[in-house]
């Protein structure tokens, strides 16, 4: 299981922290931030991110 972010290609939109359902992103200074305790590789952050910057494997 794995969640990962091409830093160079977010946008810093927010998409993907408001659609979590499990709280586990959040928009920090320096990008998005998994908290792998909380996030359980649902996917659903990636389908939503417009540059496709996140890929999550179960
Ligand atoms: S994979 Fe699911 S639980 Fe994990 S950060 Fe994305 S939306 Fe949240
Ligand atoms: S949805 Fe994608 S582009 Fe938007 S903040 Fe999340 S990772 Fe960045």
């Amino acid at each position: 299981m794995s969640w990962e972010i091409e830093r160079n290609r977010c946008l810093r939109c927010g998409a993907c922290v408001s659609v979590c359902p499990e709280l586990a992103l959040d928009l920090k200074e320096d990008g998005v931030k998994n908290d792998a305790k909380k996030c359980t590789t649902c996917g659903i952050c990636s389908k939503v991110c417009p540059p496709h910057a996140i890929t999550v494997k179960k």
